[in-house]
């Protein structure tokens, strides 16, 4: 028997530590799981999940005027319902997390519905009460940042996207990373005028440049106003809404402003600092190939170590965590060609290396193509598609790929399948194309 209340007690009800105390769980591991809101944490709540599900909604607008070309009569101007989308969306997230729930139960798991904090390297305090465990899991994700700026009070968050009653008619939007580009165009596509600021020279830092360079353009055909190289110095709230005070003495006014200026890891006020735990950059915990933290005990997971900041990724680690802890079977998290999406609109799909990546690590092909998809034509859609290959010259492999346009999330899944077992260009070349797709450009780049 062991001495301790449990085996293991995880802090975080989100992505990473809910995998990993059912995967201890089934391995009859005397499992406990805390949550200080809600089960199934940012991306159930207030992340992917209702994210798409705006992205969707957001996407009839264009549809509607698509149908027209396909002889479609749309007879009355189609009228939008924000109040209706957010009981939609909050619906499916009851269940979602009832889900969640269900599965920690079922899998043996106690939970509790409170905060936790690190009391030492075996104990965890839950409600004013002690209880032992031989390990502990963080897993507490990441909260949104705003700069120190004067009124950022008055500033939105995602979190509040999915909370406000009112649909803003002119939304200001900070940030030009995945939040910050999401939002524009959910925005955009559901009726509201969206203009984005972004402090350099070009949105979407980190991906491909040609990628950027054809999504920024793409945003902006649809309606977004993108300022680029622009600032904002102070947000004021005025009778109407926000006034935002921008670099050079300009200002202009909103309805609202969302700051998506980045997410900081929630590891403070944990008790973390008074074990010596080793935190890294931004306040993340720093943890080994294992999750293990400099405490052995203590092992942490997720957006709160800020590795990759993912759904699927925190899964894998808080499964690797369990798998080895509990299962005996030593897995440490592989971060080597993750394929991702950004539910632009257009939408991004990427794996692998950018161009400018590619080039540091040897002679390189690069293969590009631009095009209007079929369904568009007729609809009267002037947005353009974007695929790209990378490929290596020495190896003829392909270290790259990204894609701009309809279901890039999609095919990027499959095309990441591919390039992780080392798919070569002629791989690609004698795959026969599915036609009529926008896929088989995949297969036919010269
Ligand atoms: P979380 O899911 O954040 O879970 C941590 C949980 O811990 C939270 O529920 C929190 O309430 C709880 N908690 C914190 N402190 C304590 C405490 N002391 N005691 C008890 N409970 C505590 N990723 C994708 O892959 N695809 C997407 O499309 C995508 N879209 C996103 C959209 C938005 C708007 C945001 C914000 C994120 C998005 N992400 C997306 C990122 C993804 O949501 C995160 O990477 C993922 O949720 C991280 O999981 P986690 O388990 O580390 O943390
Ligand atoms: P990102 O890191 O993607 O983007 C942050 C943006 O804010 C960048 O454009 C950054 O500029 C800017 N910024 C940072 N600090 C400041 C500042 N002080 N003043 C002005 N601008 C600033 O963070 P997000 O919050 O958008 O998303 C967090 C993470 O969540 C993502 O990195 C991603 O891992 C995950 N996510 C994934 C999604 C998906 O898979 N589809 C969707 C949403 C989130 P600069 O580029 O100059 O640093």
């Amino acid at each position: 028997m062991s001495d301790f209340d449990f085996d293991l007690f995880v802090i975080g009800g989100g992505s990473g530590g809910v995998r990993a105390a059912r995967v201890a769980a089934e391995a009859g591991a005397k499992v406990a799981i805390a949550e200080e809101y809600r089960y199934g944490g940012t991306c159930v709540i207030r992340g992917c999940v209702p994210k798409k599900l705006m992205v969707y909604a957001s996407k009839f607008s264009e549809e509607f005027h698509d149908a027209e070309g396909y002889g479609w009569e749309v007879a009355e101007p189609p009228r939008f319902d924000w109040l209706k989308l957010q009981k939609g969306i909050h619906k499916e997230l009851d269940r979602l997390e009832q889900i969640y729930r269900r599965n920690l139960a079922n899998a043996g798991a106690r939970t509790f519905d409170a905060r936790a904090t690190v009391t030492g390297p075996n104990e965890v305090t839950i409600d004013g009460q002690s209880v032992t465990a031989e390990r502990i899991l963080v897993a507490t994700g990441a909260r949104p940042f705003i700069p120190d700026i004067p009124g950022k009070e008055h500033a939105l968050t995602s979190n509040d996207m999915f909370l406000i009653e009112h649909q803003p008619e002119r939304l200001a939007i900070v940030g030009g990373g995945y939040i910050a580009c999401e939002f524009a165009g959910i925005m955009n596509g559901l009726g509201t005028k969206v203009d984005l600021f972004y402090r350099s020279e070009q949105i979407l830092r980190g991906f491909d440049r040609e990628v950027r360079d054809h999504v920024a353009h793409e945003m902006e055909k649809k309606g977004i106003t993108i300022h680029t190289n622009c600032d904002v110095e102070e947000v004021e709230r005025t009778n109407e809404g926000v006034k935002l005070h921008l670099e050079g003495d300009m200002t202009m006014e909103f309805d609202e402003v969302l700051y998506a200026t980045g997410r900081d890891p929630n590891s403070y006020g944990l008790g973390l600092e008074a074990l010596d735990i080793e935190l890294s950059h931004n306040g993340a915990i720093a943890v080994n190939e294992f999750s293990q933290t400099s405490v052995p005990s203590i092992y942490a997971v997720g957006d709160v170590t800020d590795r990759l900041a993912l759904t699927p990724v925190a899964i894998r680690e808080g499964q690797a965590f369990a798998r080895t802890v509990y299962h005996d079977n030593p897995t440490q998290p592989d971060y080597d060609l993750v394929p991702t999406a950004v539910f632009t609109q257009p939408e991004i799909g990427q794996v692998g290396m950018t161009e400018d990546q590619a080039r540091n690590t040897g002679p390189i092909d690069v293969y590009c193509t631009t095009f209007r998809s079929m369904a568009h034509v007729i609809a009267g859609r002037e947005e353009r598609m974007l695929m790209k290959l990378i490929v290596s010259r020495d190896t003829d492999k392909v270290l790259g790929c990204h894609i701009v346009g309809e279901a890039a999330g999609e095919m990027i899944q499959m095309a990441g399948v591919a390039i992780k077992m080392g798919a070569t260009k002629a791989d690609f070349d004698r795959t026969v194309a599915v036609h009529p797709t926008a896929a088989e450009e995949l297969v036919t780049l010269k």
